[in-house]
């Protein structure tokens, strides 16, 4: 149970844990990692934003999928299941108050990804402020380095008007002039974030650059060992915010998705266990 004196970040893993912990066969649910998001205005901190990832251990296959979308419907939440996805594998979201959950479950790994995040929680005396579009940690792509993924521009702070110093009274911003319109950031036309950068069909199709052998990795003991694992490796740009995926093949398990802070794919390959 919650109460008045827990924090966002407290509150989110309890509402995760309580509605993975019934799906959750064998071992309780595991709480991978979490992290918060800083949300600027003008380089000043106005508010923070929760993140949690979860690992269920469910054994078994995409078939029961329904059952998450259920646990969380009957903890009140407004859950949704994605169809369409690569076969073998389930998608759902589920909201609630603000808060946000993806669920995955791999092709063949009988672990259930739970990412979930609060909305933003604006410091004392900031609580007016709208909530901006996306965190550094949202959606896919690069957060909008210009608006900071507020989404409006930030010289009129989103009204569209301006005043220009010597003159009386304001004036039209120059955000007026953008595709988005008046007071939309112009940079990422209001999305708060841009895709990342796709190399040119020229570059694509020169041979990848010479990497370096990763060792090779040890045989984890079960998909939970592969994910934590991974969760624990930062991205080349150092952050670790990840919304980690799994996923298997007849010889490997592996674990991937998007980083959230500079959007690079990063992925990891864990040998599967031997049969005997
Ligand atoms: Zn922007
Ligand atoms: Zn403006
Ligand atoms: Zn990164």
């Amino acid at each position: 149970m919650t109460t008045d004196t827990d924090t966002p970040a407290d509150r989110l893993r309890a509402e995760l844990l309580a509605v993975a912990s019934p799906l959750a066969v064998g071992r309780p649910p595991s709480v991978v990692r979490e992290w918060t998001d800083t949300q600027e205005l003008h380089d000043e901190p106005v508010g923070h934003r929760y993140f949690a990832l979860l690992a269920v251990e469910r054994g078994a296959g995409t078939e029961h999928f329904d059952e998450v979308t259920a646990a969380f419907a009957a903890a009140g939440w407004h859950a949704h299941r994605w169809t369409g996805h690569t076969e073998g594998t389930a998608r759902a979201s589920a909201k609630r108050d603000g808060f946000e959950v993806t669920a995955h479950q791999g092709r063949g790994t009988g672990v259930l990804t739970l990412s979930g995040h609060t909305p933003v929680v604006f410091v004392p005396g900031r609580e007016g402020l709208r909530r901006p579009l996306h965190t550094l940690s949202t959606g896919t792509g690069v957060l909008c380095t210009d608006c900071q993924g507020w989404g409006i521009c930030l010289i009129c702070e989103g009204t569209g008007r301006h005043h220009t110093p010597g003159r009386t009274g304001y004036g039209r911003c120059q955000c007026w002039g953008g595709q988005a319109g008046p007071g939309r950031c112009v940079d990422c036309a209001g999305q708060g974030r841009t895709a990342p950068p796709v190399p040119p069909p020229w570059r694509r199709q020169e041979p990848a650059p010479a990497e370096p052998t990763p060792p090779a990795e040890a045989v984890p003991a079960s998909a939970l060992d592969a994910l934590t694992t991974a969760a624990g490796r930062p991205c080349t740009c150092g952050s670790l915010s990840c919304h980690w995926q799994l996923a298997r093949t007849r010889t490997e398990l592996r674990v991937s998705a998007p980083c959230q802070s500079c959007a690079r794919p990063r992925s990891y390959s864990f040998p599967l266990p031997t049969p005997r």
